[in-house]
């Protein structure tokens, strides 16, 4: 059984290793679509307010109207440097690595498994007309990848 849950949230990145409009800083109205593996328990799996007090506060606190940004980009040190002599307080959503589409699916499907959910596959939108599909897969791959770099 899947249970499909949608989700947004607004933020400004960008991406510093491309040479062409994505190096502007820049916001999506990024969307989320979760797919959940649920198993029934007499005649519900999960209530559907399980995952929204969970998710939805999340990414309230961590994404939405925050700034997503790769702490190796330099432009991290100076909006760090700004912070301190203005006393101004941006939200960061920190990377160790690009704030890419790939590399963002990575980091929500890895943080909503660690809530207790078990992911099929995510799919997100940085455009109406572009979705990323990342599937528990491309996890378990991603996994490999992230954990052997730490
Ligand atoms: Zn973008």
């Amino acid at each position: 059984m899947i249970i499909r849950k949608e989700y947004k949230f607004y933020a400004a990145h960008r991406n510093e290793e491309l040479l062409d409009k994505c190096r502007n800083i820049h916001g999506h109205r990024y969307g989320l679509v979760c797919f959940f593996e649920v198993e029934r328990k007499g005649s519900i799996s999960t209530l559907f307010s399980d995952f929204d007090a969970k998710i939805e506060s999340y990414l309230k606190s961590h994404y939405d109207h925050a700034m997503l940004i790769n702490v190796n980009d330099p432009l991290y040190l100076t909006l760090c440097d700004h912070m301190n002599r203005t006393g101004e307080d941006f939200r960061f959503k920190k990377f160790n690595e690009p704030t890419s589409v790939e590399n963002l699916s990575w980091h929500l499907f890895s943080e909503i498994s660690a809530m207790g959910f078990v992911l099929e596959k995510i799919e997100v939108k940085e455009t109406d007309s572009s979705v990323f599909v990342y599937s528990k897969h491309d996890w378990i791959n991603d996994k490999k990848l992230f954990l052997k770099n730490c």
